[in-house]
């Protein structure tokens, strides 16, 4: 479950985070691959300060193959060390440790100066909710250790687990706040399901994401609900909820007396959307946000 944060969470889990950061030598941030800058935490940079850290870009198998590459390209231009994975069934999750060894070599050779033998690299997962923490965790474990859901504040005793010999992982990870003042940012994390319904009225947030469909990846609506015809000017309202009713139509969303809900249509297409029936779908790409 999604938890609405206030200043209080918000400060409650910047401590934890910076008291977890003193025992670990590099962090693990993890992103949504679908819209990896929506998905960071605006103060990441100021929490983290100078401790090492790799980025993943996880649900890949949900994002668009071409737009990640192009995020990993800007990423890395940008001194940022980077992997796309995919949580849930493993992929990438190998190149973790490697990656992690070339973050850990000024530390490796301090070391090696001071006659002392490399102890496993001891990392800790941070990111806003529902990116896919825990079921990172579990993977690495290769066990159910973490449970999937999010509650800052209920840290019981945190435990290393043990990757392989090389590499210690805590076992309850950094939960950070998404920012989404910014509307557009809001509805892009709502689009994913990282934001609660509730919270962004899912006609809004389907009526945001038809209409960034149309411009970006127009053929999901004729694959998915057999439509042919798209909204002629994207800037006019009624075209766009057309379009929703029509995916409404044919997806059973019909009330008594004919008339679409719109709601229904709304949610019909927004879990289409995140189980990744509409395809795979990034919704921002470097340099247009
Ligand atoms: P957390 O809140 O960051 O710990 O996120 P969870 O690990 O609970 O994952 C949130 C949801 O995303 C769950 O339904 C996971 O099954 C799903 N999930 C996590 N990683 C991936 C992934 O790489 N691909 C896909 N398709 N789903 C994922």
């Amino acid at each position: 479950m999604t938890i609405q944060w206030f200043p209080g969470h918000m400060t409650r889990a910047r401590r934890q985070i910076e008291e977890k950061l003193k025992l670990i030598d590099v962090a693990i941030e993890l992103l949504d691959a679908r819209l990896p800058a929506s998905s960071r935490n605006p103060m990441i940079g100021d929490i983290l300060g100078q401790k090492p850290r790799l980025v993943l870009l996880n649900k890949s198998d949900l994002a668009d193959p071409a737009a990640t590459e192009r995020w990993v390209e800007k990423l890395a231009a940008d001194q940022v060390r980077v992997l796309p994975i995919d949580a849930s069934t493993g992929t990438g999750v190998r190149d973790i440790l490697p990656r992690a060894k070339e973050l850990m070599a000024p530390k490796y050779e301090a070391w090696r100066k001071k006659g002392m033998e490399p102890r496993p690299i001891r990392t800790l997962i941070v990111g806003i909710p529902n990116v896919g923490k825990s079921t990172l965790i579990n993977r690495l474990a290769g066990r159910a250790v973490a449970a999937t859901g999010d509650r800052p504040g209920v840290t019981k005793g945190q435990q290393w687990i043990k990757f392989g010999k090389e590499m210690d992982l805590l076992d309850t990870p950094g939960i950070l706040w998404p920012k989404f003042e910014d509307p557009q940012v809001g509805f892009r994390l709502a689009a994913t399901g990282a934001i609660r319904d509730e919270i962004l009225n899912s006609e809004d947030v389907a009526f945001f994401t038809a209409k960034f469909l149309c411009k970006r990846y127009p053929g999901v609506f004729q694959e998915r609900y057999g439509i042919e015809t798209l909204p002629e000017d994207l800037e006019d309202p009624n075209q766009v909820v057309e379009l929703l009713e029509a995916i409404g139509r044919r997806r059973g969303a019909v009330m008594s007396g004919g008339k679409i809900n719109l709601a229904k249509a709304s949610d019909v297409f927004l879990h289409d959307l995140r189980s990744g029936k509409l395809g795979r779908i990034t919704l921002e790409l470097p340099g247009l946000v």
